[in-house]
């Protein structure tokens, strides 16, 4: 049991362990509620380190004490989650602190729709920006190499993390910088815990260095596991542990600094919209339209459309009156759809932006052009508000879910495959034989250009076979997507829900060297347990939640 007074003593923010405040921290996005025991505000650097510090100390004599860090608890795999302490980065710790054409300095607790703004002010952007965009923080991001409508053309967050600060497990704040080998050779040389763990690191991944680079998922995202192929290059001989802490879910290190890379945002964009009554020829869409290099390939599917007309209200209510007015005229096509039965079963959005007008307008036409064969209705959206109504439905299609289907929930388990797109020919028939094997309602949505799908089915978790076929569809699903290559989790992350699935991913060596990588960092289990390593089937079934989704209202 957490002594709550005697840890406040050792911090400047708060500590509160008041039932409405437990409540609310045993939720994020995921399906799970794990009540912790006291929640942490940090003020600063100083408090992080001195909790990290407080729970060394005590540790022995309470071995449940850990910490899990929390920004803004919008992870769908319980990343967030724990019995012990919460340390929540959003109250104080969310400045930006400085910002140039090239980089942004800012505390993990920073909103990225805040980050962004001023990033937009430079005509900059953090490009692996998520679909959760008006709700998460950059730490967050960082924490689950997020990634999103534009990682198609930029890549993930892992991409855009030249540096950043940690305190690691003990309990002192350090700087995590790429290294030459030389200064690696300095930094391994230190008799103190920075020293050992650089050391450790370097051995461990040096050692085995080819079954590592073998262990790397052959597809354009991943978030499973620890990415220990991208830490050490021989070839380049730098060393940067920033690859292994993004992406890492707070397993490792907690960060209160980040700096994080801009790229310029293109003058010019058009977007082709493509409707497909069926999902047979996808793979062979997607490879024609690959070709033209979008920067944005997304998609959504029939369900989550009947949801956007059926809720449009929530989406004109954000925009003030104006707003909603040119929105609502945007969706009447659409209304008009749904009511005739007309609905296609995937709509395909893909976007190229470039600085010269002309160029972009004419290789979106050469889109349409390339997949006339196909025969699917398609054209180029004619206005800035046309191309805003695809994007509302894209984005909000989870949250629409969520929000709105009574007496169901949203149940994220298979939420963020990815396969090699040249596969989905082959792999999406049986993806689908499959998952209808169980006679869920689901939405399909995502970056169909990377061959990586959320899918996410609506149970009643009350009911006690939710749990089974949550890990049997699961077991398939993993079983099949492995099969293709591909991994588990694009970015959503492995959290609670795959963390046990990983060795279905990996072979035992490597599971292995993640269980290593763990103890060299966190040699006390101090730091979010139970993610990436020490995961089990028993504790998902256990911990489901029961009761209705928390609201992200932020
Ligand atoms: C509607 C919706 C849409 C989404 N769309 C996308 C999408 O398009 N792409 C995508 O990648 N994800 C998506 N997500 C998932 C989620 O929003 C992202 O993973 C997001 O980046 C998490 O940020 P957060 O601030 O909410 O972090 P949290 O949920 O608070 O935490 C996420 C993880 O980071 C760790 N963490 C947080 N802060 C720190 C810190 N300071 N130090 C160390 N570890 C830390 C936590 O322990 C946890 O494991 C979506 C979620 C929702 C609800």
């Amino acid at each position: 049991m957490i002594n709550v007074s005697g840890l406040q003593k050792n911090v400047h923010g708060e500590v509160m362990a008041d039932e409405p405040t437990l409540i609310k921290y045993s939720r994020d996005a995921s399906l799970f509620e794990v009540r912790p025991e006291a929640v942490v505000f940090p003020k600063d650097s100083a408090d992080v380190q001195a909790v990290v510090k407080y729970v060394n100390q005590n540790k022995q004599s309470d071995p449940t004490l850990s910490i899990t860090a929390r920004s803004a608890g919008t992870d769908m795999s319980g990343g967030p989650l724990n019995e012990s302490i919460i340390m929540d980065f959003t109250k104080y710790m969310g400045a930006l602190i400085s910002m140039d054409d090239q980089k942004g300095i800012a505390q993990p607790g920073l909103y990225y729709r805040d980050f962004e703004a001023e990033t937009l002010k430079r005509q900059r952007i953090l490009p692996s920006y998520t679909a959760s965009k008006s709700l998460n923080t950059v730490g967050g991001m960082n924490a689950n190499n997020s990634g999103g409508e534009k990682s198609i053309k930029y890549g993930k967050t892992e991409r855009y993390i030249l540096g950043q600060k940690v305190v690691l497990s003990d309990g002192n704040e350090y700087d995590i910088k790429p290294l030459t080998k030389a200064e690696l050779d300095i930094k391994m040389q230190q008799q103190d815990f920075e020293g050992r763990l650089y050391k450790q690191v370097y051995d461990l991944i040096d050692m085995h260095y080819d079954e590592i680079q073998a262990a790397r998922p052959h597809v354009t995202k991943n978030s499973a596991g620890y990415y220990l192929w991208n830490v050490w290059n021989r070839e380049t001989g730098i060393f940067d542990l920033n690859k292994l802490l993004c992406g890492s879910q707070g397993t490792l290190a907690l960060t209160t600094e980040l700096e994080i890379g801009l790229v310029p945002v293109p003058k010019f964009s058009k977007m082709v919209v493509m409707y497909l009554p069926t999902i047979d020829r996808l793979g062979d869409v997607v490879d024609t339209v690959m070709k033209y290099e979008p920067e944005s390939f997304e998609s959504y599917d029939d369900y989550s459309m009947k949801l956007a007309i059926k809720f449009s209200f929530d989406f004109f209510s954000q925009l003030g009156f104006w707003g909603a007015i040119k929105l609502g005229i945007q969706f009447i096509p659409d209304m008009w759809q749904v009511i005739t039965g007309g609905v296609p079963k995937l709509i395909l959005m893909a976007e190229v932006t470039g600085d010269d007008e002309v160029e972009v307008l004419t290789r979106a036409q050469a889109i349409k052009t390339a997949v006339k064969p196909f025969k699917y209705k398609t054209h180029v959206a004619r206005s800035a508000g046309e191309v805003e109504k695809y994007w509302k439905i894209r984005r909000e299609s989870f949250n629409l879910l969520r929000k709105h289907v009574k007496g169901k929930q949203t149940a994220p388990f298979i939420d963020d495959i990815i396969v090699d797109p040249h596969q989905m020919p082959v792999f999406l028939p049986k993806l689908e034989a499959i998952i209808n094997q169980y006679k869920l309602i689901y939405t399909i949505a995502g970056h169909a250009g990377n061959g990586n799908f959320h899918i996410i089915p609506l149970m009643d978790l009350n009911n006690p076979i939710s749990s089974d076929i949550i890990l049997e569809l699961s077991k398939k699903v993993y079983t099949l997507v492995t099969e293709f290559g591909g991994s588990i989790t694009a970015e959503h992350n492995d959290g609670i829900i795959r963390t046990p699935f990983l060795p279905y991913m990996y072979k035992p060596d490597i599971i292995q060297y993640f269980q290593k990588v763990k103890d060299i960092f966190d040699p006390l289990n101090i730091f979010n347990p139970g993610k990436k390593v020490g995961g089990s089937f028993d504790y998902i079934r256990s911990h489901l939640v029961q009761s209705h989704p928390v609201e992200h209202s932020s």
